[in-house]
């Protein structure tokens, strides 16, 4: 789905104040300790603002904020609540242009990509959901569907206001309030959807927004005021909030890392697989979950495929994010750009064939060009760890058995994507991958109507779609509220 609106201008810039406070009831107030923290851009390492840091006190300021909200709104009828959550898309849309160029500073994705895809993807989730919060009854949820209750969310920072529409968006419609934890690299566009909250004159409490790092993540998810966690981000620290939740009665969603096969049969059209290659893993500089990462090619075919690879990855632009004409933009942050330097150096130890295409980086700011590791093996470590960087390693395969046992072979199960031109290959193969999500013949396609979501340490629970839905709708058994002493 795309919704049409002006491309920001190459000059576009955005008003962005020295700093930024804890949205909170309605208002923005700086932290209860005065603590904040710098977000940086990551072309320039050139300070944007500095963000206040919520600690224990705001987080408990948060959920109770959303606890007293929690009544009223999940008592306004579902053409109530839908009429705001289509306020705040059509704001989405209307502030499109600014949202795209500020989500570019933060994150250092290629405006191209934030003005074409992350914001009318945005906008799409909230008309998505919005047109569910007047049918939840007559949907098959049971005959009196109810909301969860008070919802803490953490969010990563690779698609910083899409993770928070996949998130915000299904919660409200099923009638719970949020308290949302945006990423300490990409706080500024959560605190700008705080605005168009206001703008949408959406009641003070639904929407909470508490910047910080780690440890406001760990305070939102440990606050017994929560009763369900939604969590995206990595599956160290989802193995953690797991631990801290169990045992509490917290509905708990984890999406977490993946490292998705593309697989590529010897009868593909091989110019349209290149290109979905390319999107696969170089799309957002790597850093997306379901990132094709893992090139499984037919051995018959290695050789043509991946002269034609080169030969697209040598034309692809990388700099300036802010350029409509890049393609790859700036690593998120110094410390991942260490950690993408440190994988594809452990690839070249282990024996792996790497090749860039020569192009220059810019002197400040975080950049890795965009790479191909050939001769990789299963043992290789860049063959099992999700790098979350522009960083392809390339295996091969003869049969189409061996092609799935060597999809399968790894502790994640987001995504994959096979490109052939049989039909029946396409159905074998995608039944026998143990991938939340199969592409056949394109890859990062999304839909805010399609299920997402992972098998194994991928996470657990699927946001998009009815499915989203349900995560926010309590259970036959569940009684929301009586945690709390409110029923
Ligand atoms: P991260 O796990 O380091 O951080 C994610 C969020 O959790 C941040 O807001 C962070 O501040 C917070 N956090 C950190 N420690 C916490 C704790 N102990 N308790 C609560 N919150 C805590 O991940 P990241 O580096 O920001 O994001 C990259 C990871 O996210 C990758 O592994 C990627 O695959 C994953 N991801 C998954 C999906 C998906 O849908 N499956 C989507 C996007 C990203």
């Amino acid at each position: 789905m795309t919704f049409e609106y002006a491309p920001a201008p190459e000059s576009a810039r955005v008003d962005i104040a020295p700093s930024y406070g804890l949205f909170i009831d309605g208002e923005f107030r700086e932290a209860s300790d005065g603590t904040a923290f710098p977000t940086v851009s990551p072309a320039s390492e050139e300070v944007l603002a500095d963000v206040a840091r919520a600690g224990a006190e705001d987080v408990d300021a948060a959920v109770r904020a959303a606890r007293a909200a929690f009544g009223p709104w999940s008592a306004l009828p579902g053409t109530e609540r839908a009429k705001y959550l289509f306020r705040i898309a059509r704001l989405v849309q209307e502030r499109s242009r600014e949202l795209a160029v500020l989500e570019t500073m933060d994150n250092g994705k290629p405006i191209r990509e934030s003005r074409d895809t992350d914001l009318p993807q945005v906008a799409a989730h909230f008309f998505y959901y919005a047109g569910w919060a007047d049918k939840l009854r007559h949907a098959g949820f049971g005959p009196d569907p109810r909301p969860v209750g008070v919802a803490g969310q953490v969010i990563p920072w690779n698609f910083p206001l899409l993770m928070l529409a996949w998130k915000v968006a299904p919660a409200l419609a099923a009638g719970n309030t949020v308290v949302l934890k945006p990423a300490e690299t990409t706080p500024l566009s959560a605190l700008f959807f705080a605005d168009i909250c206001r703008q949408a004159q959406l009641p003070p409490g639904v929407v909470n927004i508490v910047t910080g790092d780690g440890r406001t993540g760990a305070e939102l998810v440990a606050h017994p005021g929560i009763d369900k966690v939604a969590f995206t981000g990595s599956t160290e620290v989802g193995r953690e909030i797991a631990r801290t939740v169990a045992g509490t009665g917290k509905r708990l969603t984890l999406e977490l890392g993946g490292k998705a096969a593309n697989i590529v049969f010897d009868d593909a059209p091989l110019d349209q697989a290149v290109e979905g290659i390319v999107n696969g893993i170089f799309f957002n500089q790597g850093h997306v979950c379901c990132a094709g990462s893992r090139l499984l090619v037919q051995e018959s075919v290695q050789e043509e495929l991946l002269d034609a690879l080169k030969r697209r990855m040598s034309t692809l632009r990388v700099g300036d994010p802010l350029d409509k004409n890049t393609d790859v933009g700036a690593i998120n942050s110094a410390e991942q750009l260490a950690r993408i330097r440190a994988l594809a150096e452990a690839g070249e130890a282990e024996g792996a064939e790497r090749w860039a295409p020569e192009c220059e980086l810019p002197s400040s700011g975080y950049w890795f060009a965009p790479t191909l590791f050939t001769g990789v093996t299963q043992a290789h470590r860049i063959a099992r760890e999700e790098i979350f960087g522009p960083v392809l390693s390339v295996l091969t395969f003869r049969t189409p058995e061996e092609a799935v046992a060597k999809a399968n072979n790894s502790p994640y199960g987001l995504s994959a994507g096979i490109w052939t031109e049989k039909g029946s290959r396409i159905l074998w193969a995608a039944s026998r991958l143990r991938a939340g999500v199969v592409w056949a013949n394109t890859f990062n396609r999304f839909d805010p109507a399609s299920p997402f979501g992972g098998y194994k340490e991928s996470g657990y629970g699927r946001e998009g779609g009815r499915h989203g839905l349900e995560a926010y709708l309590a259970g036959p058994d569940d009684r929301p509220g009586e945690r709390h002493g409110e029923e």
